[in-house]
């Protein structure tokens, strides 16, 4: 009879499932894998990051290409060739997920093609009417797009995240409703490759992660960029009749009306629990139908181990990846510290890119902290300005007192890359002390940091 009982189990094979199943079998030789998709690799490689990221990079360079002119060169015709960006994502795709592949069929793990759910507190059951038992669970089911309760949205064919990056033609119209980071990430490519795009967001500002300030170098881009963006609408209600999108909202006391063929619902996604049976497993969930964990990723049900989109509260990849393996490690008596969101570092892959790290200003007034601040604009800098990357700034927050390094924020050409510098001291704990020693190399756009970081050291 094939094993039924296991050390652990983990139920989905993304980005946190894959970290988790990795730790634990550091030290266990019997750990399952449990996935139901037709497609193993999870969100980040099949239908997240890496193909909106191998996406985005291509209308960034054809953005460039078109406004050769300014660098001095001239690039007639510059323009997407939609059958082509699609099958080199394609390509790249492949070869990603056949790596992941590969790492979960390996013969370290027994792997289930199957959907999973639990009976009761220490029990699952697959499709085919298995049952699998376990000293230890992890829950890593990710996310699934939401539909919120706007009148007529569920019952139009709109497009997802997922269809976007399947494009092999050019849209010639698109309605983007939202204006968090995955709907101005592909609102910003659609237009760069040629669509017409009118965003609609709820609140004031698009970004609602990032500072008012930031989000509003985006939405300046982006208007510069063609986009008809409109912020603070009240979503009255949406249909589709004839091949033709009809959105109907409500902005500065007017009401407008926005059609086009396409329809990007891009207004968030919800954890992936139903049918997953967790109330039989005893696990408590949020009234978002997030997973309740502790700092250790102990659900409720302390069996079970939950990581990633599914309990939040962050959605990104290496948050998942930290909190399975920490998960993983206490679920096998191992030490292990909880992932420090103080140090949480996020990157919107816009251009220009916002990179943040640490605390930001709104934390640091809430939780009372003595802090200055001091900040830098790209117009004023050397690399950025010979790049013709004017838009954002970078700022830095630290102590007053010490003088360590809390937090920053970029907004640049490259903001997720130059974060990281700023990454490690939050990390490290640095002061603004330390970092005036760092060798700042000229010219590049990561020495502007030494600008906000003296000008600390100087008030202190
Ligand atoms: C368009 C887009 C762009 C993104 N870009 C970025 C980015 O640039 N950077 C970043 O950090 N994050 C990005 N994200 C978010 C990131 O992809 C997710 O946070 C991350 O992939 C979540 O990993 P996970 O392990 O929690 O879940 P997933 O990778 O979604 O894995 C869940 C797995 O569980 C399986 N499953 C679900 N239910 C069951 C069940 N009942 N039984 C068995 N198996 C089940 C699924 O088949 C799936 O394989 C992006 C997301 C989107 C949508």
């Amino acid at each position: 009879m094939s094993q039924t009982h296991f050390d652990y189990i983990v139920i989905g094979g993304g980005s946190g499932g894959y970290a988790a199943a990795r730790t634990a079998r550091e030290t266990c030789d019997h750990v399952a894998i449990i996935d139901g998709a037709e497609t193993l690799g999870g969100l980040c490689i099949l239908r997240g990051c890496m193909p909106s990221k191998t996406l985005i990079y291509s209308a960034e360079v054809l953005h460039l290409a078109q406004h050769g002119e300014k660098f001095g060169l001239k690039i007639p015709d510059a323009a997407a060739d939609m059958a082509a960006l699609h099958r080199r994502k394609l390509t790249m795709i492949e070869e990603f997920s056949e790596y992941r592949q590969e790492q979960l069929q390996s013969d370290r793990f027994t792997l289930f093609r199957s959907r999973a759910k639990f009976i009761d507190e220490q029990t699952i059951e697959l499709d085919d009417g298995t049952r699998l038992t376990a000293d230890h669970f992890m829950v890593a089911t990710g996310s699934t797009v939401s539909v919120p309760p706007i009148q007529g949205l569920a019952d139009v064919p709109f497009w997802t995240s997922d269809d976007v990056l399947e494009l092999d033609f050019l849209p010639e119209k698109v309605i983007v409703l939202g204006g968090g980071i995955v709907a101005c990430e592909l609102a910003q490519f659609l237009r760069r490759v040629g669509s017409e795009v009118i965003q609609i967001q709820r609140s004031s500002h698009i970004l609602k992660e990032v500072s008012p300030e930031a989000a509003t170098v985006i939405e300046a881009a982006f208007r510069d960029e063609g986009i008809e963006l409109y912020t603070g609408t009240s979503l009255q209600n949406i249909s589709h009749s004839e091949g033709k999108f009809t959105v109907h909202f409500e902005h500065n006391g007017q009401s407008i009306t926005a059609e086009a063929p396409y329809l990007l619902n891009a207004l968030g996604r919800e954890a992936t629990t139903k049918g997953l049976g967790l109330e039989a497993a005893g696990v408590e969930m949020r009234r978002d139908g997030k997973i309740v964990c502790s700092e250790m990723q102990q659900t409720a049900n302390p069996r079970i181990y939950a990581c990633g989109d599914v309990t939040g509260p962050h959605e990104i990849v290496h948050v998942a990846i930290l909190q399975g393996e920490l998960a993983a490690k206490h679920a096998t008596g191992r030490a292990a510290e909880p992932v420090s969101y103080d140090d949480l570092l996020g990157v919107v892959f816009t251009d220009p890119q916002i990179g943040t790290v640490g605390l930001n200003e709104a934390q640091l007034k809430e939780r009372g902290i003595d802090y200055l601040s001091a900040d830098y604009p790209f117009d004023d800098h050397g690399k950025s300005i010979l790049m013709e990357a004017k838009y954002g700034y970078v700022k830095v927050f630290a102590e007053r007192a010490t003088g360590v390094v809390l937090g920053a924020e970029c907004v640049s050409k490259d903001g997720g890359e130059l974060i990281h510098a700023m990454g490690v001291a939050v990390t490290m704990k640095a002061t603004v002390k330390d970092l005036m020693k760092v060798h700042w190399y000229h010219p590049t756009l990561s020495e502007i940091w030494s600008y906000p970081i003296e000008d600390i050291l100087d008030e202190m």
